[in-house]
């Protein structure tokens, strides 16, 4: 891994003033650049930030379609350089689903031009041919998680790194221990999904007592 950077990890809305300066106040963009792969976790407003490599094969991951995970994608303007291709896909639907949530977003009556459906840069794949181009350069997995909806988390891996992004876990009575003190899906994440992680991004994973 060449580099892991965070452009924006606030949930719901952006937030300016001086009380977000240490951490930043976009909502959610991670990114993972490889020798091969620009590879971007969610389009929040950190997008924005994000200087697009030309010299890359350029990946958007979307963990879900709340607005705070998309609401940055026309937000930078490397999107509107037709070279620039984007490989698109979340693990949640298929292109044809996730094509259409995005579009619906970005189009009349909540955006005023119809812009994304006409960026024929952007590139829609299903999750499993996402995998299938990546090999064998790297290997991309995904996990679901509790979120109103749904939601996915996604590790990226080669021989040398592993980056697991969790976004948006909520505890619920479905997650009952399986161990005495640690709740299902935490089992599962951590037996298996974050097995030698090295580097872990999260947001807003509540435990029970913070469900409100
Ligand atoms: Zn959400």
């Amino acid at each position: 891994m060449q580099k892991f950077i965070i452009h924006g990890s606030r949930g719901s809305f952006p937030t300016s003033g001086d009380d977000s300066v240490k951490y930043g106040g976009n909502t959610i963009c991670f990114e993972i650049l490889t020798n091969e792969f620009q590879i971007f976790i969610d389009a929040g407003t950190g997008f924005q930030n994000a200087h697009i490599r030309e010299d890359k094969t350029k990946l958007i991951l979307i963990s879900h379609f709340h607005h705070d995970h998309i609401q940055g994608l026309l937000s930078n303007s490397g999107v509107f350089q037709t070279n620039n291709n984007f490989l698109l896909c979340s693990a949640l639907t298929d292109a044809i689903n996730a094509s259409q949530s995005v579009n619906n977003y970005f189009g009349p009556p909540y955006f005023p031009p119809d812009v994304t459906s006409h960026l024929k840069n952007l590139e829609w794949w299903n999750f499993s041919d996402i995998i299938d181009f990546v090999k064998p350069k790297l290997h991309i997995n995904f996990i679901n998680l509790d979120h109103p909806g749904g939601a996915v988390g996604y590790s990226v891996e080669n021989q040398k790194f592993k980056v697991s992004i969790l976004l948006d876990n909520e505890f619920s009575t479905a997650q009952i221990p399986c161990h005495r003190n640690h709740p299902k899906v935490i089992c599962k994440l951590s037996q298996v999904f974050l097995y030698s992680t090295s580097s872990v991004g999260g947001k807003c994973f509540y435990q029970n007592s913070e469900n409100a």
